[in-house]
């Protein structure tokens, strides 16, 4: 990882800026990232799309078709891909392990979306399909350990991955593969490993472990709470992806010619106490630390091999975890303070 390396460009053509592209759950955390970045690489016909009211969209952008839609009905996935040329499809019911361990049947009906989706996609003729799929889908008997290594691709199999959500993101994967030597659909999966950074799910039960450590810690910080809990024991370890790399990969993905599932994550392996550490360097502040193993904690250990789409499109992540908490925390606290409470986007116009 280097401050100094070149970024990969994902296009050599500019015309595919100005095909009619459409990121679904773009009222999320990383679809409105993505088009915001889309935005700002000049393309001109996006349209967005998530079944949330606008108002509480993280991110709500001009110059765009912002469409409210409930995706899991299939009369609704024909109407948003009308025209569609490029798809990302993010859009997906979904949060931190608090989420996905109570409530898999919801995680399981995320299919509805990504059958409809691909339906209209066929259909439609659209000419690329992004879907994000997610390190849930990886074996766990592969992550029994803290001290792990690092998942490959082919770690997904045979299957064993993460009950109701890894499940659903499995099939979906594969249904994306077989619309693809089927019906000519071109698809491109990417396995998404923990993504964080501002202007996403911070509290309300959705949250992921960065975001959640950070308004624990800016609790303390602004004198709410005494200490902070975390769930499990603290030596749990993961790597944490800076939503910037996330964007630039998902993009490289898209327009590459890479048709199997690939490792889209950071490979910079800490244990939540080492988190809590970093989170606490960013504050300023050391808080109290209380630990619940009862609560949901996932897997023992996760860490994303980089190998193929280092070899392939010359992504590595570029934003260090110090760094990307570092701006993640600040946003965070300001929530908190209550500065731009719910749902972030008053933050985002006011920044
Ligand atoms: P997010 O919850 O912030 O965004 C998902 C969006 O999808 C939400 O705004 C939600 O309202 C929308 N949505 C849900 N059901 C819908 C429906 N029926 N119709 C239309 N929109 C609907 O999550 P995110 O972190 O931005 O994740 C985006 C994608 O990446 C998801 O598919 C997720 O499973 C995948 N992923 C994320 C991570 C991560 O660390 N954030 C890791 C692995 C995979």
């Amino acid at each position: 990882m280097s401050m100094e390396m070149i970024r990969p460009n994902p296009y050599s053509d500019d015309r595919v800026k100005r095909k009619t592209t459409v990121v679904t759950g773009a009222g999320g955390f990383i679809g409105g990232h993505l088009v915001a970045d889309l935005l700002e690489r000049g393309f001109t016909d996006v349209r967005a799309v998530d079944v949330k009211p606008r108002e509480r969209w993280f991110q709500l952008h001009e110059g765009v078709h912002n469409v409210e839609a409930d995706l899991t009905r299939r009369d609704a996935c024909m109407d948003v891909l009308e025209g569609a040329e490029h798809v990302y499809n993010l859009a997906a019911d979904m949060g931190g392990m608090g989420f996905i361990e109570n409530y898999k049947a919801a995680c399981m009906l995320n299919v509805l979306i990504n059958t409809h989706l691909l339906e209209a996609a066929r259909e439609h003729g659209v000419e690329r399909f992004f879907f994000s799929s997610s390190a849930c889908v990886y074996n766990l008997a592969k992550q029994q350990d803290a001290d792990i290594a690092p998942l490959r691709e082919e770690d997904a199999y045979p299957a064993m991955p993460e009950d109701g959500y890894g499940w659903e993101k499995l099939f979906s994967e594969r249904m994306c593969r077989h619309f693809r030597e089927d019906y000519g659909v071109e698809t491109r999966v990417a396995r998404y490993h923990n993504v964080y950074g501002p202007l996403g799910s911070y509290d309300g039960g959705r949250e992921k472990a960065p975001a959640a450590l950070c308004r624990k810690v800016a609790e303390v910080k602004l004198g709410q709470s005494d200490g902070i809990l975390i769930w499990g024991d603290g030596n749990q370890t993961r790597s944490f992806m800076y939503i910037d790399d996330c964007v630039l990969g998902t993009q490289l993905i898209m327009h590459s010619d890479i048709r199997e599932p690939i490792n889209l994550g950071s490979d910079e392996l800490v244990t939540i106490d080492e988190l809590v550490d970093i989170i606490e360097g960013a504050a300023g502040v050391r808080v109290g630390r209380e630990y619940d193993p009862t609560k949901p904690r996932g897997v023992n250990g996760r860490n994303s091999d980089n190998t193929r789409i280092l070899q392939r499109l010359g992504w590595e992540p570029s934003i260090r975890l110090d760094e990307g908490i570092a701006r993640t925390y600040e946003w965070i606290e300001r929530q908190v303070r209550g500065a731009g409470v719910e749902t972030g986007r008053d933050v985002f116009t006011a920044a």
